[in-house]
This record gives structure tokens, sequence and C-alpha cells, in this order.
């Protein structure tokens, strides 16, 4: 009993060593000699990974390691083993993952947890005008779902699920190893506590059944390219009574025709006659809901922007429209009959134009935006 192996030559550190020390020469020794990593010569490797965790569990902690440097073994020797509610070991689960909890009793639920079900994306291309308005569709979704015959426990109609008889009904099975307690998840159940004797034959026990599911969906007017829109619960089912993941609508809008979209605005160009121009007119442009009518005024620029508000795309966020940017394109007539020459001409010879270098003027940002 008492020809116990001094600790720090366990760990392969000398007396000084600092607490990293100790961590890093532990999880070296703990990896090596970890039972499950040496099937081979597992009753040795467990011996191993006690002793290498017990004299860790000593020097890890400052008050024991004093007296253990006092008074050596009978100095912390309780009769017991390392004290596993410590959080010395907290740092460790990553490399001994359930192996680790498990020896460590500490419950990492007796039972296979409720697992939550996959989220789902699903891309859907709109039109431009679907995009404004909004719409209401269906969309057909590939999906897991819990199934319905035996309401996803997995048990034919009729044979309800029995407790297993392996670990009756608790998930897990322990057994005393020495100074631990060992809990291992119930190679029958699988954590569940329960196995099927019969299994549903619509979804061979698993619970759920692979469907395509068609689901009615409502996109917001003024919905943009790139738009994700979230349908709580509408994923994949959860396994063992978890929730329901989330479905992702992610959109794609189409381009327009003529109108461009920046936001909640909108942008177009609409061809003018140099009359128009010069003497002011009265036009038809596009809107979303069909035409409006807009007033040029005389002496209209070419490239000259006129503001439509409210005529652009909703909001989502709020209850406002966006406006409609419309930018004049002048045209200059290219084949003219031989009247139209005549009458430019005439007009040409009454029109000065100082030819000189003209220095533009850029007060106008919205002109330079949308140019
Ligand atoms: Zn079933
Ligand atoms: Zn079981």
């Amino acid at each position: 009993m008492n020809h116990k192996r001094d600790y720090y030559e366990i760990l392969g550190v000398d007396r000084n060593a600092t607490e990293q020390e100790l961590k890093s020469a532990y999880r070296r020794l703990a990896m090596q000699h970890h039972p499950d990593r040496n099937p081979d010569r597992k009753d040795e490797a467990t011996e191993k990974f006690k002793e290498i965790t017990e004299a860790y569990s000593v020097l890890a902690d400052p008050q024991k390691r004093a007296a253990y440097d006092r008074f050596g073994h009978a100095g912390v020797s309780g009769g017991g083993g390392p004290d596993f509610s410590s959080t010395i070991f907290t740092d460790f689960e990553d490399i001994f993952g359930d192996f680790f909890g498990d020896i460590f009793g500490r419950g990492r639920g007796s039972r296979t947890t409720a697992r939550r079900g996959a989220d789902l994306r699903y891309d859907l291309e709109i039109s431009f005008e679907e995009a404004a308005k909004g719409l209401e569709t269906k969309i057909k979704i590939p999906r897991w779902e819990t199934c319905s015959a035996c309401g996803g426990k997995g048990a034919k109609r009729g044979s309800e699920p029995a407790t297993c008889p392996t670990c009756r009904g608790r998930g897990q099975l322990r057994h005393q190893q020495g100074f631990f307690t060992v809990t291992r998840t119930c190679p029958q159940c699988q954590g569940m506590g329960q196995v099927i004797r019969e299994a549903c034959p619509e979804c061979q026990g698993d619970g759920r059944v692979r469907t395509e599911r068609i689901l009615g969906i409502k996109i917001p007017a003024g919905v943009d390219d790139g738009t994700r829109l979230r349908v709580s619960g509408e994923g994949e089912a959860g396994e063992h009574g978890g929730p329901a993941g989330d479905l992702y609508v992610v959109l794609r809008v189409r381009e327009h025709r003529y109108f461009e979209r920046r936001g909640s605005d909108l942008y177009c160009t609409i061809p003018i006659s140099i009359a128009q121009a010069a003497l002011g007119a009265e036009i038809k442009v596009p809107t979303l809901d069909g035409t409006e009518r807009l007033r040029i005024p005389e002496g209209t620029q070419p490239g000259a922007v006129f503001r439509l508000r409210g005529l652009g795309v909703p909001r989502v966020d709020d209850h406002g429209h966006g406006d409609l940017y419309v930018r004049v394109q002048v045209v200059i007539p290219t084949r003219l009959s031989r009247e139209q020459r005549r009458l430019i001409e005439s007009l040409g010879s009454t029109l000065r134009v100082d030819n000189s270098p003209v220095v533009r003027r850029t007060a106008d940002t919205v002109k330079d935006n949308f140019g």
C-alpha cells in the first residue's frame, strides 16, 4: 500500500514545476495512457491513467501540493482518490470527451439529449415587381419531418417502446473501477433508456421521415436582392423530441427592363426631343403601378434629373416609400427630312452659343450620383 511513487516523478516534472508545466505534463501523459487509445493494453493503461490523474489532482491544488511537499503521501492520503469535483480538470474535457466526463461522473445528462433539427436554406428567385410589391407563394422543401405514424417514437403503432433491459432505462451503465466510478452510454439503447421492440414501418424506427413539404410563404413588399427571410420552425425536425430548425429563404431578384433600384429608390432614363427640352412638355413616365405625368420645364438640359416623391419601392422596416428619379436624355435627331433641316437651319441662324469652355457646376449632387 505504501510503495506509492512520487507524484512529481509520475508526472515527470521537477519539484519547482509551475502550474502550467504540470498541466501540460498531465495533458501529454493522459493522452498517451488514455484507456480508449490503448485497447490492446487497456488494464495497464487504466492503471497508469489513474496514477497520473491522482498525481495531478494533488499537485494542481496548491493546498494539497504544499501538504504533499511537507509530509509526502501521508500529507494527502485521505484514503480516497482524486477529487473529481475539482475544477482543475475542466480544461481537459476537450481531449477526453465523453470518457472523461464519465469518469468524473459529471453526468452529461443520463440520456441522449434532444437535438435541434438543422436549419435549411432555400434560394428563391423573384421578379423585380414581386420584390417591390411582395407576394405570397409556395415553395417545395425536401426535409426530415417527425414520422406521423409513430409520433417520432420509432415504435410500430400499438407497440410502445420498452424500458431498456441492459440499463433499466437509465441510459447509461456504471461500474466501479478502483476509485473511479466509470459511467458509459448504454450500448443497447444508445442512451435513450428505451428500446424499440417492433420498428415503425414508416420510418424504420428512426422517428423521422424524408418528405417534400410544400410551404406557403409570404414575402413582404420592399425586399431586395440577397434579403434573407427566416421562417421559424420550418427547418428539419429535431431528434429525440428536440425542436425543429429554421428555414431561411434567400431571395434573388431579377433585373428590371428599365428600372434600376438602389435601396428603396428607383431610377430610370426617359428620352425627350430637343423641342420638348427647349419648350418644356408634359411627358409620361413609367412607375411600378403604371404611368405618371411629369412636367418638364422649358429649357431642360440633357441629363437633368427629376424626383417623383413616394413612387419608389416600399421600405420593409418602416411604412414609407422611396422616390423615383427620372433622368432625361435629350435625343438629337440624326436623320432629318428636308423640311426639318430647313427649320433647324433657320432656327440655328437665330441661336447664338458662346463656344468657350464651360466650367461644370456640381451643386446638384443627385444628378452627379445618378449620372
Ligand atoms: Zn415512424
Ligand atoms: Zn440501455
